[in-house]
């Protein structure tokens, strides 16, 4: 039977971490840190997260600055917004939540977003560096994943790594930092062959798919550890993973549940990173 791999714990100890730390700023050299937060329109799972997020901000005392926009924004004028940010020094992180109505152009609000301030670590500047292994900021899910194979002891360099999905969320960035840990990395998509083969393979396998209980026990090693990144919201209103827990989990030597596996990670992983861009702009980092 898998052990339980629990994010909110993981979580909060990253939190409490980040939290520490931003006291210290505060106190010692009268730093405060500032996250900014942009919402356009009332996608109700985009609220959510927005709600969630300046919660977090609350529990380490960041300060959050959030700009709720009406659907009706134009490009322009989230430029605009985005312009201001940039140059607002009491402004360390800037995160515009996704997804954008369909009227404004995604990679042109990311691009204009300054790579010092893009704590999701979406803009091309940083995507690079994480190929290079010489970044600042991490995407936050799968840095968020990072921590959690950490937590459980288990070392990834030499073992086989297997990625279902290959999102510039998730997928890509995900592999790569696997790769950086000296994993031998396979990253699986919708045209794989043998899918069910090759994970069965894999060592520690993350499921990021975006179908409920894809993964199923017949696709898990003997005390692998599996990651569930998937979040999906079935017809009763539950949401569940990617993976089929119950079956799993009776193989599996690690597994994350859903929710609180990696979900709660993504936000704590942003906090780290908006303190990290924090300490970079005054230059302590
Ligand atoms: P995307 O839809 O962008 O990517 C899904 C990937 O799964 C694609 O690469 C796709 O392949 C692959 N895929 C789809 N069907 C199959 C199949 N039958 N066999 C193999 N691969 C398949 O999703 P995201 O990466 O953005 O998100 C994935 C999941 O993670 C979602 O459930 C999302 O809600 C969740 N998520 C959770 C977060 C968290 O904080 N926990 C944060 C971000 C996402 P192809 O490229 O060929 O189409």
């Amino acid at each position: 039977m898998a052990q339980i791999i629990n994010g909110k714990e993981v979580s909060a100890s990253v939190k409490a971490s980040v939290a520490k730390e931003t006291a210290q700023l505060k106190d010692e050299k009268g730093i405060k840190v500032g996250l900014a937060v942009v919402i356009v329109g009332d996608n109700p799972a985009s609220r959510v997260y927005v709600n969630n997020k300046k919660k977090a901000c609350e529990e380490v005392g960041f300060q959050s600055f959030e700009y709720a926009l009406d659907e009706s924004t134009t490009q322009e004028q989230l430029l605009d917004l985005v312009d201001v940010l940039n140059r607002d020094t009491r402004v360390n992180g800037i995160l515009v939540q996704l997804p954008l109505p369909k009227h404004i152009d995604e990679t042109a609000v990311i691009n204009a977003i300054s790579p010092d301030k893009d704590v999701d670590a979406f803009h091309p500047v940083n995507v690079g560096k994480i190929m290079i292994g010489n970044y600042s900021f991490l995407p936050c899910t799968p840095a968020g994943v990072m921590e959690l194979i950490a937590s459980t002891g288990v070392e990834i360099a030499g073992k086989n790594c297997v990625v279902i999905g290959r999102s510039n969320i998730v997928g890509k960035p995900m592999s790569m930092l696997l790769l950086h840990k000296s994993g031998t990395i396979t990253i699986c998509h919708s045209k794989t062959q043998n899918l069910k083969e090759v994970c069965a393979n894999a060592d520690i396998l993350v499921a990021a798919v975006g179908r409920p209980n894809f993964v199923t026990a017949d696709m898990v090693k003997e005390g692998a550890v599996v990651i569930d990144v998937g979040i999906n919201r079935l017809e009763n209103g539950k949401l569940c993973g990617d993976v089929d827990f119950e079956s799993v989990e009776k193989k599996a030597g690690y597994i994350t549940p859903v929710p609180g596996g990696v979900g709660p990670m993504t936000i704590s992983m942003l906090m780290k990173n908006t303190l990290t861009a924090a300490k970079q702009q005054v230059g302590l980092e």
